[in-house]
């Protein structure tokens, strides 16, 4: 059972959610936790803010001490689990204004300094949370997830190693849960194989728990949020935005990678590989079915399931009128990509041009510079990634006409049709983003029953 941000926001969040787990507790439950709704913006924010002297850093330990402090104080009477968990807030606050500190005179911020800084919301909710189960009669102990999911050095974005975690998770967790415990972890943050800290980027609590679940193994995965499951749009742009009962893994994934933040990417992987169903639940409506997302969910083949959206995309067109029939020119366009490192997501191509998105544009000016001696280069942003996502798309006559006719007043940059048959992308300026993500779900979903 994992919760995110939201669902721990609050001392009566955080005691709902507690509930949840007791309500389950014939299963033998693992719990992961998110940090407290806003805390890894605010670690992060502070070590920026440290690296550029800003003196208002000086007041985000306090501001975390704080929120935490409060928290505890309205969830434990006084005595020794109030006390405790009083001391562990004041140890690791302590701890982020030392790390604060060296960004501050070090004058740099490493990934790896940034790791250990944004671990600290999940190291603080995960006792937290453990206690407030214990509270409520639920014999639990909270387990450090940096001892358990081991992963390599790739600070910012690790990568999970996978026998090494199973190893952890069967000598950490399951005799935890053997002993009729409910262990608790932090998702998010992990550790290398010598104890360094990690984490597995934004987001990632999803990943954690797929992670453990997958390993223990799990007879299922549940992701408590803030919605009611996976929607057919993000609920903050479009109100009408419908629950999905059933999807599929495939439709899932993708809807996660085009920009659906209720997942994190690269959650689904695990739990496929098992064959464990993931449910996405509302810790804030816990009656609601919510989503259930297993390898082979029924639907009608070329209906499209969702839209999804990402903004803050950047087109690159690449024009060559010279290449006409020559060949070699695609590779050496991707090679400028590959030499920056820098990975695209979408592409077209003509006879004499390339158009491709990258979604990180932080080496742009170099690739820029290999580009331009390969043909004229022109660069668009900020564009946005609309994303019609269902299965099936290229054996369905008519999908295209019904989705341009939607968008016949938004100017389309770019399409990607027929490279999965399970989306099809378009990519317009941000500005019109908004308007297109509605006007294709008014076609696809509204009305529709
Ligand atoms: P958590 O803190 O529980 O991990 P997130 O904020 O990461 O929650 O993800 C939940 C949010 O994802 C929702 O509040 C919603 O605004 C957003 N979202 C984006 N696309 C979708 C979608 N297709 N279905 C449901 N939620 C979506
Ligand atoms: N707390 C982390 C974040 O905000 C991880 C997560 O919530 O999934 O990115
Ligand atoms: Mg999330």
């Amino acid at each position: 059972m994992k919760f995110g941000g939201t669902s721990v926001g609050s001392a009566e969040r955080i005691r709902s959610a507690a509930n949840r787990v007791l309500e389950r507790r014939s299963r033998k439950p693992v719990v992961v936790t998110s940090a407290v709704a806003g805390i890894t913006d605010l670690l992060i924010r502070g070590a920026k803010l440290s690296l550029k002297h800003e003196t208002e850093a000086g007041a985000i330990p306090d501001q975390i001490l704080n929120r935490h402090r409060a928290l505890v104080s309205e969830m434990f009477p006084a005595g020794a689990v109030k006390d405790r968990l009083l001391a562990h807030i004041q140890g690791v606050v302590a701890e982020l204004r030392t790390l604060y500190m060296g960004v501050h005179y070090l004058e740099e911020l490493t990934p790896r300094s940034l790791d250990a800084i944004s671990a600290m919301g999940e190291r603080l909710s995960c006792e937290l949370v453990a206690a407030t189960l214990e509270q409520q009669g639920i014999p639990a102990v909270a387990i450090d997830a940096r001892t358990v999911v081991v992963t390599d050095e790739t600070f910012g974005r690790a990568h999970p190693l996978v026998r090494e975690t199973e190893e952890r998770v069967r000598a950490r967790l399951l005799p935890a849960v053997e002993a009729g415990k409910v262990p608790v972890l932090g998702g998010f943050i992990a550790g290398t194989r010598d104890g360094v800290t990690t984490t597995l980027g934004r987001g990632g609590s999803d990943w954690s728990a797929a992670l453990v679940g997958a390993l223990l193994p799990a007879e299922e995965i549940q992701i408590w949020t803030d919605v009611d499951g996976m929607l057919t749009v993000d609920p903050r742009t479009v109100k009408s935005a419908r629950l999905i009962p059933e999807i599929s893994f495939d439709e899932a994934a993708e809807l996660a990678y085009f920009g659906a933040k209720v997942l994190h990417p690269a959650t689904i992987k695990p739990a496929v590989e098992k064959l464990i169903p993931v449910l996405i639940l509302n810790s804030m409506n816990p009656s609601a079915k919510g989503t259930r997302i297993t390898a082979d969910a029924p639907g009608e083949v070329g209906e499209p399931r969702a839209i999804a959206f990402k903004r803050g995309i950047t087109v690159v067109i690449i024009s060559q009128p010279r290449m006409l029939m020559a060949y070699g020119f695609v590779a050496r366009v991707f090679e400028a990509f590959e030499s920056h490192r820098t990975p695209v997501d979408l592409i077209a191509t003509s006879e004499v041009s390339v158009s491709l998105t990258v979604d990180d544009p932080e080496r742009l000016a170099a690739i820029q510079q290999d580009l331009v001696e390969l043909g004229e280069v022109q660069v668009l942003r900020p564009m946005a990634i609309v994303s019609v996502i269902g299965r099936g798309f290229n054996r369905k006559p008519g999908l295209a006409g019904r989705i341009f006719q939607a968008l016949h007043e938004v100017n389309i940059v770019m399409i990607s049709f027929g490279a999965s048959d399970v989306n099809v992308s378009l990519v317009v300026a941000e500005a019109d983003a908004e308007r297109a993500v509605r006007a294709v779900h008014e076609t696809f979903f509204e009305g529709r029953r």
